[in-house]
């Protein structure tokens, strides 16, 4: 072996310069020499590999079959290998290409081995390990790195990891996936992430984890999986970037936004959500809002300073009293608390707060409070519901000069649930439409005839008796279900005028609208449906309005522009109510009005008080002098009667004529009008 010896020691020199790993080994692959450039890229020196059998750099060494290199060592020509996985001292894995050829030194038959490794250095390219090196050295300044094996057992982990993480290098090989996360975490997120890895996906998100202290840090992660030519995953790298500080930053921010700053009590946001989750967890509990009496007398008596003080000690009494529950403040001076405590519980805070009195300046503050208390599931089942119940029963108390705590007495619960039941009722009597309609009939003074008829819906409920219309509208306001009423009123009235007609008694019927059902873009497309549904003419129809509408309407362009299009139908409008609300002529320059309606306020005063007749003439004249129609309605006597017939009225509404009828029994309770 001494020629071999030779050349090796020689020609290394020169074969160390090629920059390829390379390697010479004996027919036996017993390597005989390893150069500097494949120390290099597989991590072994020569030292730890030169006599030891090859392939050593294979992880199961059944990659090039023992037969493969019989194979080699007989032919005449290179032989080239593709797509091999080599491993190096590391672990880690690296495909390459390699070449293999025989060659004779000192009669011995050797293999030269040359790996290449991807597309290995073209002219201007930096070499692909290189490049890989370059890439990682960067990734390393930058993530924490660690690898995976493919059982989620950490084979790698670099020194910003380490930094962050706590472990030392030694413990942390060998650790779990699993084992890095806080313990809550674990069933959800985590799965999650090894679900994406071993289906072969990357997966990217923020995570909470946990030092070796126990220290929970948060990250941006990227998961990798990095895959063998066969799709097999060979190993995950997990690279993570520490985002604690912007985490805790935004943890901050959006305590301030649910928390009160003065007073360190959660915001009424916070609140709603607390108690929303209580509601879909059924847990009962008693809802408390309090407000401080005279809040702002107080105010002006001190400085801001000191309101302050009396808010955060305030604050602070409750918080000692109310323990166990969630106390938020939801107003300037309105607090609420969530408590499972019960009434008298809830009222003896009035006199712990006065065996605790609020010190400013060293003086006793006298305050006082006032507060309701609602139940719930009993009392009322939503968050606003309970705000409502509750803030109305605080207003009752501070009618009755503050100072108290009350829950909700029996008769306002009454009226409350009440309410509950209307709402749901109402829905169901939409449905099968059993809601009926009523028509109160005007008497025009220049003709003596009725050619106008009011509409007026009535419902008469199975279990809540009848229900009028004072207490219904408002509700269908709020609720939302005016839209419905609006919608079916619109469809009976226009099939009652389209009978009339078709009778050949044709008569104008006037309908009460509220300006939530103008919101609805849809208002001109309801209307223009039921006429066209109905065959009614479009000037039988006349749609009343009040001046709390047409002062809305005034700031809301849609509405106007409704209106606008439906009196180019030929439908007209009629001011009702007039004289009670926020009476502007501007309205009537604004608005497509055609007719006022006095309202009965100014008619039932009407013969004692002489003022009121001065303004009833003034209003006819005006009105006259506009060129619109005047109209006096709760008309109940003759007296009544004669003088706006004097006066100059236009037309007459009220019990006098008639009570509001069904359709049918209108035209028998006509014939009995003697005008
Ligand atoms: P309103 O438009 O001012 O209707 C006149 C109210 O006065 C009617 O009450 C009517 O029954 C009553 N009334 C008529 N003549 C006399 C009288 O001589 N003396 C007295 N004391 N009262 C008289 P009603 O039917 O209870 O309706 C109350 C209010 O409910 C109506 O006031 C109207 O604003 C509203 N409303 C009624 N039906 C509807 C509807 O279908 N839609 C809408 N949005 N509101 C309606
Ligand atoms: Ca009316
Ligand atoms: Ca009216």
């Amino acid at each position: 072996m001494n020629g071999m010896q030779q050349i090796l020691e020689n020609g290394s020199h020169v074969l160390d310069r090629v920059p390829f790993p390379m390697m010479l080994a004996t027919k036996d692959m017993t390597v005989l020499w390893w150069s500097i450039e494949a120390e290099k890229i597989f991590g072994f020196t020569s030292e730890e590999v030169v006599g030891l059998q090859h392939p050593f750099m294979e992880e199961n060494r059944t990659v090039i079959q023992t037969s493969t290199w019989e194979q080699v060592l007989h032919a005449n020509e290179p032989v080239r290998l593709e797509k091999i996985i080599l491993h190096t001292k590391q672990g880690k894995p690296v495909q390459v290409s390699v070449i293999v050829n025989s060659m004779t030194i000192d009669d011995e038959l050797c293999l030269m081995f040359v790996y290449e490794i991807g597309n290995y250095q073209t002219a201007d390219q930096p070499p692909f390990n290189q490049e890989l090196a370059s890439l990682k050295n960067g990734l390393d300044e930058t993530f924490m790195l660690t690898y995976l094996n493919v059982d989620g057992l950490i084979t790698y982990a670099n020194a910003l990891f380490i930094k962050t993480s706590k472990w030392t290098p030694k413990r942390v090989i060998g650790k779990s996936f699993w084992q890095l996360f806080p313990e809550h975490s674990t069933d959800k997120g985590v799965t999650q992430i090894w679900h994406a890895l071993k289906s072969n996906r990357v997966w990217q998100g923020s995570v909470e984890k946990i030092s070796r202290d126990g220290d929970a840090y948060w990250v941006d992660m990227t998961a990798i999986p990095v895959l063998a030519l066969n799709g097999e995953p060979l190993y995950f790298a997990i690279l993570e970037i520490d985002i604690t500080e912007k985490r805790l930053l935004q943890m901050h921010l959006e305590q301030i936004a649910y928390v009160d700053p003065e007073t360190g009590l959660m915001n009424r946001h916070h609140l709603e959500s607390i108690v929303s989750k209580m509601i879909t967890e059924k847990r009962n509990f008693y809802f408390l809002y309090l407000d401080i009496d005279k809040f702002y007398t107080l105010k002006d008596m001190h400085d801001d300073e000191s309101d302050t003080t009396l808010l955060v000690e305030f604050a602070k009494r409750m918080k000692m009293y109310f323990q166990d529950s969630h106390i938020a403040r939801v107003g300037e001076d309105e607090f609420v608390v969530i408590t499972p405590l019960s009434d008298w519980f809830i009222q003896g805070f009035l006199t712990y707060l006065k065996q605790h009195p609020i010190y400013i300046r060293h003086k006793a503050i006298p305050i006082s409070i006032s507060g309701g208390i609602t139940r719930y599931p009993e009392d009322q089942s939503t968050f606003l519901h309970l705000m409502k119940a509750s803030s109305a029963i605080i207003h009752k108390v501070k009618q009755q000069g503050g100072g108290n705590i009350v829950s909700l007495s029996k008769a306002n619960h009454a009226a409350l649930s009440r309410k509950t039941i209307i709402e749901k009722r109402l829905l169901e009597a939409l449905n099968h439409k059993d809601l009926q309609v009523v028509y109160q009939p005007q008497v025009d003074l220049h003709t003596g005839k009725v050619n106008t008829v009011e509409a007026l819906v009535r419902w008469e409920d199975n279990v809540l008796g009848t229900v009028s219309p004072n207490e219904l509208i408002p509700i269908a306001e709020e609720t939302g279900l005016i839209h419905d009423i609006g919608t079916f009123m619109f469809e009976q009235v226009c099939q009652q005028a389209a009978t009339w007609h078709n009778e050949g008694n044709s008569r104008k019927i006037s309908i009460n609208t509220s300006v939530r059902e103008f919101r609805d873009k849809n208002m001109v497309k309801i209307v223009r449906r039921s006429l066209e549904e109905s065959g009614c003419p479009a000037h039988l129809i006349q749609i009343e309005i009040t001046e709390k509408f047409a002062l809305e309407a005034e700031s809301e362009k849609s509405i106007i522009r409704q209106m606008y299009q439906l009196q180019n139908d030929g439908i007209s409008f009629v001011l009702d109510d007039f004289g009670t609300g926020y009476a502007s002529f501007r309205y009537l320059q604004l608005l497509p009005i055609s007719e006022l309606k006095i309202d009965q306020l100014f008619i039932s005063g009407l013969l004692q008080q002489e003022k009121l007749q001065k303004l009833v003439h003034g209003l006819i004249q005006f009105g006259k002098s506009m060129d619109i129609r005047v109209v006096a309605e709760g008309v109940e006597t003759r007296e009544q009667f004669d003088l706006l017939k004097e006066l100059g009225c236009d037309a007459i509404q009220g019990y006098y004529i008639s009570r509001p009828v069904p359709a049918n029994d209108l035209e028998r309770s006509l014939k009995n009008l003697e005008i």
